[in-house]
């Protein structure tokens, strides 16, 4: 198996991800996050969130709804040909493909010729009202950063922020991607977090540099190797009209380099966009009153989903006989398991479901009695979780446990009344 295969099966095996609607034979571009994948990912959106909103005192959070007025999205470009997928029709089996995916110029599937390449809009449509005609026409939306754009009033007139100031989002997105697939890299729902940066025009060359470099710092301290990171500058014939630059960062997948981030210098082209639409002007007002202007905004963007690829495929590595998801320990979905040395002596059980429950009130943990412990050292090592706490006689009479760290193997010996103290304490080490 190839490691994509091994991540795949791994996701699967060990309840991080299902494909969506299994026993229906799936669905394509939609997946399930089972109890690992769930936990995983709102860690990623946790950490991500203190270090994008909490930590700072200039950015807002938001959650807004999904389905908007469809006039964002025109006012956007997205119902126009700016979201749509350039892709070429096979003229014998109608199948769609993306130019690049293709290595020759016929059908990968059925050997025809290919049409030439044409646009294909990738906003999901859906009807609102008692009528499904054109008028209750309107999107699932294809990002979460339109919302952000359109309640820049809200957040300037409730709590009055000085430029630079952002807005920051979580959320989901649709899109109908006409190849989903490299697992939950290209899916048709997916989450986002989005930041839009609003900054003085003459500040955009030095923001940039600031948010580029602090998104790679985020994705350090998430644990990705550097190694596995790079920037890719767009062409500057491949920009939109009224970009001055998009940096994508880049991680190495098993099947190679594609983006994660996507760091976009946007003007003011999306508040213009609204305030012409909506009739409504998105200005900036300086404190004095005196200076009125419209921000320019960056826009840090980057994918749950994918992200939780990347890191999943970063930890993966196989060490002899075991298989251990080397997450950072922040990250993973269990920080401690703990085992009865022997499952058949009701002593060392309930002393172990005890203490897990105890543990359990602190920490996110699980139990484990089946099979020989050394099974379940590997059983945890492939789910990531970064202690394996083990009752044995001994904590009988002096009350200490045996912990072992999942990436050296060395055990240690930790009084289990201060176990809760030790583990944190390791978790911000
Ligand atoms: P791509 O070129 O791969 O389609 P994009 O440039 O269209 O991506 P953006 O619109 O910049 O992507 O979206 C920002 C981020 O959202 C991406 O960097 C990615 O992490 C995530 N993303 C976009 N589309 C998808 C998708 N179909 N499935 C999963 N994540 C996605």
């Amino acid at each position: 198996m190839n490691n994509m295969d091994k991540i795949v099966s791994l996701a699967k095996r060990r309840g991080f991800v299902f494909p969506s609607s299994e026993i229906y034979g799936g669905f394509g571009g939609f997946w399930d996050f089972g109890p690992l994948g769930v936990a995983l990912k709102n860690n990623i959106k946790e950490l991500w969130w203190q270090e994008f909103v909490e930590k700072r005192d200039d950015v807002f959070g938001l959650d807004a709804s999904i389905i908007m007025n469809p006039r964002i999205w025109e006012a956007s470009g997205h119902t126009g040909s700016g979201f749509a997928d350039p892709l070429r029709e096979c003229t014998g089996c109608h199948r769609r493909f993306r130019s690049e995916d293709l290595n020759e110029n016929k059908c990968p599937v059925c050997g025809e010729k290919l049409d030439k390449e044409k646009k294909f809009n990738i906003l999901v449509k859906t009807f609102i009202g008692p009528v499904e005609d054109e008028t209750a026409l309107t999107y699932l939306r294809g990002e979460t950063a339109q919302a952000i754009f359109v309640n820049f009033d809200n957040i300037q007139d409730t709590f009055h922020p000085k430029l630079p100031f952002g807005i920051a989002q979580i959320g989901k997105a649709f899109r109908n991607e006409i190849t989903p697939g490299k697992f939950i890299f290209r899916s048709r729902e997916f989450e986002q977090m989005e930041l839009e940066y609003f900054i003085y025009p003459e500040s955009d060359e030095e923001q940039f540099i600031y948010w580029k470099e602090f998104c790679l710092d985020f994705l350090s301290k998430l644990g990705l190797k550097r190694k596995n990171l790079r920037y890719y500058d767009h062409p500057k014939e491949k920009l939109a009209h009224y970009s001055k630059g998009t940096t994508d960062i880049e991680y190495q997948f098993p099947f190679g380099w594609s983006e994660i981030w996507g760091i976009a210098r946007r003007s003011d082209f999306d508040l213009k966009q609204h305030s012409r639409y909506s009739g409504k002007a998105l200005n900036y007002k300086d404190a004095d009153g005196g200076n009125i202007l419209t921000p320019y905004v960056i826009e840090p963007s980057v994918g749950v989903d994918r992200l939780l690829f990347s890191l999943m495929s970063d930890a993966y590595r196989e060490d002899g006989k075991r298989t251990v998801l080397g997450l950072s320990p922040r990250l993973s979905p269990y920080k401690a398991a703990v085992f009865p040395l022997v499952s058949n002596k009701e002593q060392l059980v309930s002393k172990a479901r005890e203490i897990y429950l105890e543990i359990k009130k602190e920490l996110p943990a699980v139990f484990d009695d089946r099979g020989n412990i050394g099974k379940r050292y590997y059983s945890q090592d492939e789910i990531g979780t970064p202690w394996c706490i083990t009752i044995d006689y001994d904590t009988l009479e002096d009350e200490t446990v045996t912990v072992r760290d999942r990436d050296t193997a060395v055990q240690e010996r930790v009084k289990y009344r201060k176990l809760a103290d030790y583990l944190k304490k390791q978790l911000q080490s």
